[in-house]
């Protein structure tokens, strides 16, 4: 995707001047596109784009404060603009920079791909539903599993929907009524995994079944299974998605084989505040896949790519400003209400199933908001 423009970036990497970064910059709107037109939350994010364009600084920074939480203690008035340069550096820690920014996705190189995909799509119909649908039987813990939502008391995948809701604001998510693998006639390859010695389904077998029944104003479908997963090649996975195909395919229930040990390993029994917090990354990071997102090589970010399970559920639960840049261009969400909305839903997950993970994700989801909203 964009070869030869790519190489006219090139071009401009060599005369950038980490001085002149900021909105009129070339590097920056190659890497973020034109913000000046957007609302003012979203105006202040997508400038932190810059952030990685001035690696020195980036550098010097982290060495400083690798972790935010020292950071300023509480929402201060006064802060200086040098100060809130820092605090944005706290927010969006810039991974290192070692390569030229075309070389990841940037907001542009995203557009052409993603438009020319959905062109043809969008033609046809307005798509704007995400579709989540279970399928075959879960244990009765899962299916009993009540989360309460303001007044209303909702299953495990209304939680999901309720939290892909505000993520991907703009859009709807519904919850399709369950299918069995039996009665849809879909063989779906499988084996028994050698190590946990659990049945395992082929997530690519998924895919083309998946779409074939995604409704006509569906912008992708989410497939929840209890048995465990596995991609071609590899052992085991908790989810995958296919931008081909507009699915996804998720497994929540099991532990890696590489954390499984037979004598102490138990299937999962209760949904606590941890198998939440992984169902939340592994959708939120598989579904913006599906909306074209590559992995991002700009900032610590939720579109990292990782190497195992554990690595996964470690990274960011919020996308860097270039990745919600392209999310933004999708779904037309309103920056800050987002963010507000997002911080009300994961307190009402902190105070029912607490997690550290959640915790951090929220002292986040404060921090940014007070960054957005200072003058
Ligand atoms: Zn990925
Ligand atoms: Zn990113």
């Amino acid at each position: 995707m964009m070869g030869a423009s790519g190489s006219s970036e090139q071009g401009r990497d060599e005369q950038q001047n980490s001085a002149q970064c900021g909105p009129a910059d070339p590097n920056f709107r190659f890497l973020m596109g034109k913000v000046k037109n957007l609302g003012p939350a979203a105006q202040r994010i997508f400038d932190l784009g810059k952030l990685y364009l001035t690696p020195d600084d980036a550098e010097k920074v982290q060495k400083d404060k690798t972790d935010f939480e020292h950071l300023f203690p509480a929402a201060d008035e006064s802060h200086l603009s040098a100060e809130k340069e820092k605090e944005a550096f706290q927010l969006f820690r810039p991974l290192k920079k070692s390569t030229a920014i075309h070389q990841g996705q940037t907001y542009v190189q995203w557009k052409v791909g993603y438009e020319y995909q959905s062109a043809y799509l969008l033609c046809l119909h307005k798509r704007n539903i995400i579709y989540i649908q279970p399928i075959d039987d879960f244990p009765d813990f899962v299916r009993d599993f009540r989360f309460q939502r303001g007044m209303i008391r909702v299953g495990l995948f209304e939680l999901i929907q309720g939290f892909a809701q505000i993520y991907f604001s703009g859009l709807d998510v519904m919850v399709l009524p369950g299918i069995q693998l039996e009665n849809q006639g879909w063989e779906i390859a499988s084996r028994y995994h050698q190590v946990t010695g659990k049945k395992q389904y082929l997530v690519n077998d998924f895919f083309p079944r998946l779409q074939q029944i995604l409704p006509s104003n569906g912008v992708c479908i989410l497939g929840f299974v209890w048995t465990d997963l596995f991609p071609e090649n590899y052992n085991f996975v908790l989810g995958e998605a296919s931008p081909k195909h507009k699915s996804g395919i998720f497994s929540f229930g099991r532990f890696p084989p590489s954390q499984f040990d037979a004598d102490h390993t138990q299937d999962l029994t209760e949904i606590t505040g941890d198998v939440v917090w992984k169902l939340l990354k592994v959708v939120s990071h598989e579904a913006c896949h599906l909306f074209g997102l590559n992995h991002c090589e700009y900032f610590h970010c939720a579109m990292n790519e990782s190497g195992s399970v554990g690595e996964a559920m470690s990274q960011p639960l919020f996308l860097c400003p270039v990745c919600l840049r392209k999310l933004h261009q999708v779904c037309g969400f309103q920056v800050l209400e987002r963010y507000q909305e997002m911080l009300s839903f994961l307190k009402d997950i902190q105070d029912q199933l607490p997690c550290e993970s959640t915790a951090s994700a929220i002292k986040w989801l404060e921090e940014c908001l007070t960054f957005l909203q200072s003058k």
